[in-house]
C-alpha cells in the first residue's frame, strides 16, 4: 500500500534531543522494531559519529530485517572548504548502511553569514554537492530545510535557491523545518502552499512545540500539500519537544481520512505510545491527547446504562480505535481483549470466555494495582500467562539468597550467595560484583548455567529502576525494569517490591526464566 502521507520518526534522533531521555542502543533497537511493527514508514536512528551508540544501533540495525520501515541515518551537508569525498560526515553515514540519508542543510541567509560564515553560493555548493554525491552511493535522500519558515519570511528567493539545489541534486524529499517552533498555522500553510508549486519534488514537514503548535503546524503544512511529516512519539524532544505523531497519526488516519498505515496498526497505538514512556523511563502523560490514561475518562454517577448511551456523545472518536478506553465502564472486555492479543503473540492460544481468560485478566489486573507494569516486559508476562494455564513447572527455583555490602576504605565489595532447585538438585553458588544486584545477578547465572548452558548468552542490557507513587498510603514501591538479550532476541522483565533487590531478583529470575521457556 502507498501511503498518502509518509510517516517519518525521528524520536531516536531528534527525540532523544530531550532532557531527561536517554537511549541506548538497545533501547533503540526495542523501539524501533516496535515502530516498525506499526508500521511506521521512516526510522531515523541516530546521526553516526556523533555516539558511539548511534553507531552500534546501525551495526545491529543493517543486519535486521526490516518489515515496514526504511531506516535513515541523519547528517549534514559537507563542511565549508572540503571536497565531500573527503568529508568524515560522509564516510560515517555511509558506514551506517542505511536506505536513506537524511542531510540538514541551512536556508536562512542570516544563518550562512553568521553561523556557517560562508558565501550564499558555498552554502549552495555544499547542499548540492552532498546530497548528489548520497544519490551516486544508491541512497534515497531526504533533505531537512533548517530554519525554512524562518529563511524564506526572510530572504524567499535565496531559500528556494537552496531547496532548488537540493532538487536538482536528486533529493527525493524536501522536508521544511520549523526549526525553533515559533511560526503559526496560518504561515505555515501559506509557505507550503507557494513552495509546493515551484519544486516538482516531494515536500515535507518538521515541526517543533514550542508554542503548542508542532502538531497544528504538522497539520497545516499536510493540508497545504506536504507528503512526508516528520516527528516523535510522545512528543519527545528538545524544549518544549518535536511534533508528536502519537496525535498526529490518528489525526491524520480518523479526521482527516488518509491512508497511512494498515487499519490493524491504529488500535496498537495506546500500546506503542506506553512502551516508548517506558523504555525512555518517563512516566506516561495521563492527559495526553489520544493515549492518554483520562483521555477518554467519564465522571461517573450516573446509571452505568445511561453513561454507556451517553458517553458516546462525549467522545469525539471512540476510544479502542487507538487502543484506548472509555473509564466509567473498566470491564472485564477492555482488559481481557488486550491479554488474548498478547497470548497470541507469544504463541499461547486462549478463547476470550475461557475461564484461564478471565483467570489471567484478574491476575494482571492485580499485580498492576500492584506496581506492575507489563508494556515492555512481555517476558514477565509470557510467565504469568503460562504459570495460569499451567505448562509446566518452571525450570528452576529460588530457594533463597544473600547480599552482603562491605567497605574496605576506599573499596566497597558485594557479595551474593543464591541457593537454587532445579530438577531435585540443589546448587549453591557465590558471586561478587560492583553492585548487589550485579553479585546476585552473577550468582544466579553462576549456578544455573551448570544446568543450562544456553543461559551463557544471555546478557543484562539495561536496568532500570522507578520509584512508584505511595498514594495508596502504603511505603513506596520501587519497580525494576530489566532488559536482556541473547544475541538474538531482546526480551524486557519487571519485578515490583518494597525492598529493590527484591524486586531486581524477580525481574533478574524472570529473565532468565524466560530464556528457557521460550519458543
Ligand atoms: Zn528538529
Amino acid at each position: 500500500m502507498k501511503p498518502e502521507v509518509e510517516i517519518y520518526d525521528t524520536t531516536l534522533r531528534d527525540g532523544s534531543q530531550g532532557e531527561g531521555i536517554n537511549f541506548s542502543a538497545l533501547d533503540k533497537l526495542r523501539i524501533a522494531e516496535r515502530l516498525d511493527a506499526f508500521g511506521i514508514h521512516y526510522i531515523e536512528g541516530g546521526w553516526p559519529g556523533s555516539n558511539p551508540k548511534d553507531m552500534e544501533f546501525f551495526k545491529q540495525a543493517c543486519r535486521r530485517k526490516w518489515k515496514n520501515a526504511r531506516i535513515a541515518a541523519f547528517s549534514m551537508t559537507r563542511r565549508k572548504g572540503i571536497a565531500v569525498e573527503s568529508d568524515d560526515l560522509m564516510r560515517q553515514i555511509l558506514e551506517a548502511r542505511t536506505p536513506v540519508a537524511t542531510i540538514v542543510g541551512k536556508s536562512w541567509l542570516l544563518h550562512v553569514h553568521e553561523v556557517l560564515r560562508a558565501r550564499p553560493d558555498e552554502n549552495l555548493a555544499m547542499i548540492a554537492d552532498t546530497v548528489r554525491y548520497l544519490k551516486d552511493q544508491g541512497k534515497q535522500v531526504i533533505y531537512d530545510a533548517e530554519h525554512a519558515f524562518d529563511g524564506y519570511k526572510d530572504e524567499p528567493e535565496y531559500a528556494l535557491a537552496t531547496w532548488q539545489a537540493a532538487e536538482r541534486a536528486g533529493a527525493d524529499c524536501i522536508v521544511l523545518c520549523d526549526t525553533n517552533g515559533g511560526c503559526l498555522p496560518s504561515e505555515i500553510a501559506s509557505i507550503v502552499g507557494a513552495v509546493r508549486r515551484k519544486l516538482s519534488a516531494r515536500v515535507g514537514i518538521h515541526t517543533h512545540n514550542d508554542c503548542g503548535l508542532g502538531v497544528a503546524n504538522g497539520l497545516a503544512a499536510i493540508d497545504a500539500g506536504a507528503t512526508q511529516i516528520q516527528g516523535t512519539i510522545n512528543g519527545y524532544g528538545e524544549r518544549t519537544g518535536n511534533c508528536n505523531l502519537t496525535s498526529v497519526i490518528p489525526l491524520l488516519a480518523l479526521k482527516l481520512k488518509r491512508r497511512i498505515l494498515s487499519t490493524k496498526s491504529l488500535p496498537k497505538l495506546k500500546e506503542l505510545s506506553e512502551f516508548v514512556d517506558e523504555i525512555a523511563n518517563v512516566r506516561h502523560d495521563p492527559r495526553q491527547p489520544w493515549v492518554g490514561q483520562t483521555a477518554f475518562a467519564h465522571k461517573g454517577g450516573m446509571h452505568v446504562h445511561a453513561i454507556d448511551r451517553v458517553a458516546r456523545s462525549y467522545e469525539h472518536i471512540n476510544p479502542e480505535s487507538v487502543g484506548n478506553y472509555r473509564r466509567v465502564l473498566v470491564s472485564d472486555m477492555a482488559g481481557r481483549t488486550n491479554i488474548l492479543m498478547k497470548a497470541a503473540e507469544l504463541g499461547f492460544t486462549l478463547a476470550s470466555d475461557a475461564p484461564e481468560t478471565r483467570a489471567i485478566t484478574a491476575e494482571v489486573k492485580r499485580l498492576e494495582n500492584l506496581g506492575f507494569e507489563y508494556e515492555a516486559a512481555e517476558g514477565s508476562l509470557a510467565l504469568l500467562i503460562r504459570k495460569i494455564l499451567k505448562h509446566q513447572e518452571p525450570p528452576f527455583k529460588i530457594e533463597g539468597y544473600h547480599v552482603s555490602n562491605r567497605r574496605d576504605r576506599a573499596i566497597s565489595v558485594c557479595q551474593a550467595s543464591v541457593k537454587v532447585l532445579v530438577d531435585g538438585v540443589t546448587e549453591h553458588t557465590i558471586a561478587e560484583g560492583d553492585g548487589p544486584v550485579n553479585a546476585l545477578d552473577q550468582a544466579l547465572r553462576n549456578a544455573l548455567v551448570k544446568f543450562y548452558p544456553q543461559l551463557k548468552r544471555v546478557r543484562l542490557n539495561d536496568y532500570k529502576v522507578r520509584i512508584l507513587d505511595s498514594t495508596a498510603g502504603t511505603e513506596a514501591r520501587t519497580r525494576v525494569l530489566i532488559e536482556s538479550t541473547d544475541g538474538k532476541e531482546e526480551w524486557g522483565t519487571v519485578g515490583v517490591h518494597d525492598n529493590i533487590i527484591e524486586a531486581s531478583l524477580q525481574a533478574l529470575s524472570d529473565s532468565l526464566e524466560y530464556r528457557l521457556v521460550k519458543k
